[in-house]
């Protein structure tokens, strides 16, 4: 166990070698990945390790994702402080709150109990009020409080899931893992006209390969 301040210095550190050293300098999403008490995420046995360079394991077989793919999906969301985000895959809740820092609201659908029950209490006990969480096959999306600005998925389907085209806004941004054993991150943009057939043009970008646990539930 360490104390606050060193944390602290873990967290500037390792800002500085994982995300801005490859690339990411947007400085609202540094900010938030300096704030962002990554350490109360994780399990007892990993605090001496929560800022190194890699995904740790949490309950229920699932990870907590390394922290330059979560500052690399936040800063490609383009997130301002009105949007309105739906998370597949709470986990921990550590993204959770790395988006909440940033936007109005986070809807955050996770599909195993425990998960979601430790996720609340601990989200909860930092005093976040705008993560809403609810239990559920997150394939489908959260259709209640759809349209979002951005969706960022934390599990790796196979195929893109029509419903989260579904409910993201005109203009509106999603960024998922998609494939089996070989995952490509993409970001997947949704235009902001309707042709006659009012279907919207998708802009599709191969972002980096990225190893995420696979989404379960839907059609996987
Ligand atoms: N967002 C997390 C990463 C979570 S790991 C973080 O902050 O680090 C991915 C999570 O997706 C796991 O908890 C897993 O249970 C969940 N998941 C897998 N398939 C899902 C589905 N169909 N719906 C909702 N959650 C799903």
């Amino acid at each position: 166990m360490l104390f606050a301040r060193n944390y602290k210095t873990l967290r500037r550190k390792m800002v500085r070698n994982q995300v801005e050293a490859r690339g990411i300098h947007n400085p609202k999403v540094l900010a938030v990945m300096r704030k962002v008490e990554r350490h109360l995420f994780v399990k007892p046995q990993y605090l001496n390790v929560a800022y190194q360079d890699g995904a740790l394991p949490i309950d229920c077989d699932q990870t907590i994702s390394q922290p330059y793919i979560v500052a690399l999906m936040t800063d490609l969301l383009e997130l301002t402080p009105t949007s309105r985000v739906l998370e597949i895959g709470t986990g921990c809740g550590y993204q959770a709150a790395v988006l909440a820092e940033l936007v109005g609201d986070v809807y955050s659908v996770e599909i195993i109990p425990g998960l979601v029950e430790s996720a609340k209490a601990r989200l909860e006990a930092l005093n976040y009020r705008n993560i809403h969480l609810k239990l559920e096959d997150g394939y489908y999306g959260w259709e209640e409080h759809a349209p979002y600005d951005a969706v960022l998925v934390a599990a790796a389907p196979t195929d893109v899931p029509e419903c989260l085209i579904q409910q993201l806004k005109p203009g509106g941004r999603l960024v998922i893992p998609v494939g089996g054993s070989e995952q490509n991150l993409l970001l997947i943009r949704k235009g902001l006209q309707t042709d006659e057939d009012s279907i919207h043009s998708l802009e599709t970008t191969e972002i980096i390969p990225v190893r995420f646990v696979p989404m379960t539930g839907g059609l996987n």
